[in-house]
């Protein structure tokens, strides 16, 4: 009787919706077959002032698959989010990102920077989360003033009060935050205000069209009016051009992350990218 039940709902799967399910499936078993074999690895994009100089870095995650060779997070965070997966992957991303903190201590020139990780909703809403953070920053002796988190907003929507407290407990560290894709939720005004935030980060779908859409100008102008406000750094995120540099810069926006500036790549990219960065055409070396 149940089982005649379950074949029959088993029926109400069309053939996509089965090859996206076992699609998932697939993804989980590589999932935790490649973080056994520690088949990820961050990649490195630089954040840059309004003289082109380096001013920190975002770390994004990137699998070395066996068979499908490079792949980007949009392909799995999803998979590892819902499955539990982000937990230890998170983790894992934290050790890296606190040990590249670590060997950019030892040189000078490195030595202040600082490095951006994403944090998905899962993992900042595990109740380890705190603990997990400052245990890996003790085992690695990173330094937690170089160490910062990117949140999104849709992360801010549950469990507020806990919430506040975690970042205030990390914020007591020494650790900073960062809002990521600022704009495309819901935060409202006052909430904002209790959030020991330190950064803005523009998303990138309102850089995209700036130079085309006067509601995109009025929104960045509205961040950055509340990034001053809040007395909180605003960074835009996704410049590829210098057109849109040159806009957002007219605007008041003077950090900048994307294309135009650098891709992400590994550490030796970043290094190398840093050391010939006098070289570089930046968008302001005309007006200086
Ligand atoms: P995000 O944190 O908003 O990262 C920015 C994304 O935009 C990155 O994609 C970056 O490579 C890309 N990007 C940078 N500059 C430009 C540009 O000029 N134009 C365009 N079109 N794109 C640009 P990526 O690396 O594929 O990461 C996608 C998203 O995956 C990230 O968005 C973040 O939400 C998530 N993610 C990445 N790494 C991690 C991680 O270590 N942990 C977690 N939980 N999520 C991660
Ligand atoms: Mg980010
Ligand atoms: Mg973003
Ligand atoms: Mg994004």
């Amino acid at each position: 009787e149940a089982k005649t039940a379950g074949r029959n709902q088993v029926r109400f799967f069309n053939p996509q919706m089965q090859a996206e399910v076992s699609a998932r499936a697939a993804i989980e078993a590589d999932l935790r077959a490649g973080l056994k074999a520690e088949q990820f690895f961050l990649h490195y994009q630089p954040q840059v002032d309004a003289q082109g100089k380096l001013v920190g870095a975002e770390a994004l995650v990137r699998w070395r698959h066996p068979e499908m060779g490079l792949v980007a997070p949009g392909a799995f965070i999803a998979v590892a989010e819902s499955t539990g997966l982000i937990l230890p992957l998170g983790r894992y991303i934290m050790r890296c990102a606190c040990r590249q903190l670590v060997a950019w201590a030892e040189q000078p020139q490195w030595a202040r920077l600082p490095l951006a990780v994403n944090i998905s909703a899962r993992q900042f809403h595990h109740p380890g989360f705190v603990e997990e953070v400052c245990a890996v920053l003790d085992e690695t002796g990173a330094n937690p003033l170089r160490l910062k988190l990117e949140l999104t907003e849709s992360l801010l929507i549950e469990n507020v009060e806990t919430m506040i407290s975690n970042m205030n407990r990390l914020k007591a560290r020494g650790v900073r935050f960062s809002l990521d894709d600022f704009g495309t939720g819901y935060s409202s005004l006052s909430y904002l205000k209790r959030l020991p935030l330190d950064q803005l980060k523009i998303d990138q779908s309102f850089v995209r069209d700036l130079l085309k859409d006067p509601n995109d100008a009025a929104i960045v102008k509205t961040i950055i009016a509340l990034g001053s406000s809040l007395d909180l750094a605003v960074i835009a995120e996704g410049v590829e051009t210098k057109a849109q540099c040159d806009a957002l810069i007219a605007i008041g926006c003077y950090q900048f992350q994307g294309y135009h500036f650098g891709r992400p790549g590994t550490v030796d990219v970043l290094e190398s990218w840093s050391e010939g960065y006098h070289d570089h055409r930046y968008a302001f070396e005309r007006q200086e």
